[in-house]
């Protein structure tokens, strides 16, 4: 498979020849810059890894176009994949099909919630939840997990969430929006 050519690799620590299964690996070690207890995998956006001997494709979905933080998730998968040591490393976006909150996985979703932020409601992303009203979806308080809970505003601690509070334990939170 190895074939040696001409590259002028110097020693390093990392020789082997990079896999598929190590790439994802990898990938479950880069969080989410706005809520660092998610991976990016559990955000649903990694689309593909596509190893070709040395060369390794990662193909990410934006998760909002208006999301300042993709730039930043793009460069973190470089700089991880750099520490092992693979360095021939092409990451594209793929635009469509557009990212929901529904590719969130159920451990995204429930870290979400362990870490005070409610999750976002399955199958809601083309967005009834979050009209001015705020009173059509439930959306539980992760604290006390009542469903008695308001729209406060519709950009919480980032343009990415909307700050939510709850009726029966008074305390603000932020909700993961659903994008369409
Ligand atoms: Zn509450």
């Amino acid at each position: 498979m190895n074939e040696p050519t001409a590259t002028t690799q110097q020693p390093s620590a990392t020789s082997q020849a990079p896999t598929a299964d190590k790439i994802w690996q990898l990938l479950e070690e880069v969080s989410d810059p706005e809520v660092p207890v998610l991976s990016i995998l559990d955000l649903g956006i990694v689309r593909a890894v596509l190893v070709e001997g040395e060369r390794v494709t990662v193909t990410i979905t934006p998760t909002y176009s208006g999301c300042p933080a993709m730039g930043a998730i793009a460069t973190d998968i470089r700089l991880r994949l750099l520490a092992e040591g693979y360095t021939q490393l092409t990451i594209t976006n793929q635009i469509s099909p557009a990212w929901t909150t529904d590719w969130m996985s159920q451990a995204g979703r429930d870290k979400l919630e362990a870490y005070g932020i409610a999750p976002p409601i399955d199958g809601t992303a083309t967005g009834h939840v979050l009209n001015l009203f705020g009173k059509d979806t439930a959306v539980r308080c992760p604290l006390c997990k009542s469903a008695n809970t308001h729209l406060v505003s519709q950009f919480g601690s980032t343009a990415c969430k909307a700050l939510y509070q709850c009726d029966d334990c008074r305390e603000p939170f932020d909700y993961f929006k659903c994008h369409a």
